[in-house]
């Protein structure tokens, strides 16, 4: 997007396998990603839910990994999944917490059939766990298959949620499809570097489109989930909830982890549920630089970091 020439160059920095190799290992690098990601453990991830959940927030769990052509390391996503929701179930944690999951890390890019297979196990055992899963969304290559699964989940689990990106030309007709009974939609604005023949280019582009995609969602009869830290948009949804007749509960706001602790707190003190996506793993990096590119600064803590520590 033309509006933030530093977003483009870190998100094309972060696909460089040098600058990769330094940040991913640099030490101090630690420091920066504890701000943003819960640990790397299961144990790690749940503690900060139980810390998160008994603040009176909601928490949706995202094991960190993307991109995967390897089934070896597709298997072991799924298998991270299990034992968090078997975790969260035993913790008496899963009816605050569910599962966030990038269709990309369970297969999607190897064989579509092997990531819906993947991601119906994941939902199984939310099922049992009783809780959900959201499927994050990823570039707009992957729009339609991601869509395409999704469909073929909600005929077993109606509840399975999709994400939504205001920065896609599409994403107002994907809205109006997707905002009937049961339909579990977050919208966002995008994370990823786009082309200009499928993205809005400009900042107040996105958020009107974002206006728009909120309008459609609440005007339906689905469940909502508002995911922006941007304060504009955050007063302005509960402006239209007001007008949809949409009280707090009937829909929800979702903020990052380490991001406007103090917004999500105050959301949730006025009656709102407030759902935080908390990631966490070994990969980390990819979701790391999409947080940097949003905001520069972010960027310059972590640049801070890493001059003042060897
Ligand atoms: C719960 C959740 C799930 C997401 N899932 C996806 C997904 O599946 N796919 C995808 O592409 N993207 C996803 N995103 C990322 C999203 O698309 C945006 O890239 C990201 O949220 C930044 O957009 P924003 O709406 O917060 O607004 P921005 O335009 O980044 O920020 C707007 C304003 O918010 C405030 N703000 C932002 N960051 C901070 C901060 N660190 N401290 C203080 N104020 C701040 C500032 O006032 C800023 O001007 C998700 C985001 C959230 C919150």
């Amino acid at each position: 997007m033309r509006v933030n020439p530093l977003r483009t160059l870190i998100l094309a920095a972060a696909g460089n396998d040098t600058i990769r190799r330094v940040i991913a290992t640099a030490p101090v690098s630690r420091d920066v990603v504890r701000r943003f990601v819960a640990g790397e453990t299961t144990e790690e991830a749940v503690a900060v839910t139980r810390r998160l959940v008994e603040s009176g927030l909601t928490v949706t769990l995202d094991y960190l990994g993307e991109d995967t052509t390897d089934a070896a390391l597709a298997e072991q996503t799924v298998q991270a999944y299990l034992e968090l929701l078997d975790r969260l179930k035993a913790e008496g944690l899963s009816d605050r917490a569910e599962v966030s999951v990038k269709l990309s890390a369970v297969g999607q890019l190897l064989d579509e059939d092997l990531a819906l297979t993947n991601a119906s196990r994941i939902c199984r055992a939310a099922e049992e766990a009783g809780t959900t899963v959201t499927l994050d969304m990823e570039d707009h290559t992957t729009t339609d298959s991601t869509l395409r699964i999704l469909a073929e989940l909600r005929t077993t689990w109606p509840w399975v949620g999709a994400v939504l990106q205001s920065y896609l030309h599409r994403t107002l007709d994907d809205a109006v499809r997707l905002s009937g009974d049961g339909s579990r939609v977050r919208l966002c604005k995008g994370a990823y570097k786009e082309p200009g023949t499928v993205a809005f280019d400009e900042m107040p582009e996105v958020d009107r489109s974002y206006v728009r995609c909120a309008n459609a969602l609440l005007a339906g009869t689905g469940y909502p989930m508002f995911a922006t830290h941007d304060p504009r948009l955050v007063r302005i949804i509960g402006e239209r909830a007001d007008h949809h007749g949409r009280k707090p509960g009937e829909f929800e706001f979702q903020m990052l982890y380490g991001i406007r602790p103090d917004e999500q707190l105050r959301l949730a003190h006025q009656g709102h549920t407030v759902r935080v996506y908390v990631p966490y793993g070994g990969q980390w990096y990819g979701y790391l630089m999409r947080r940097m590119a949003e905001r520069p600064a972010n960027t310059v803590f972590f640049l801070r970091a890493l001059m003042s520590k060897k």
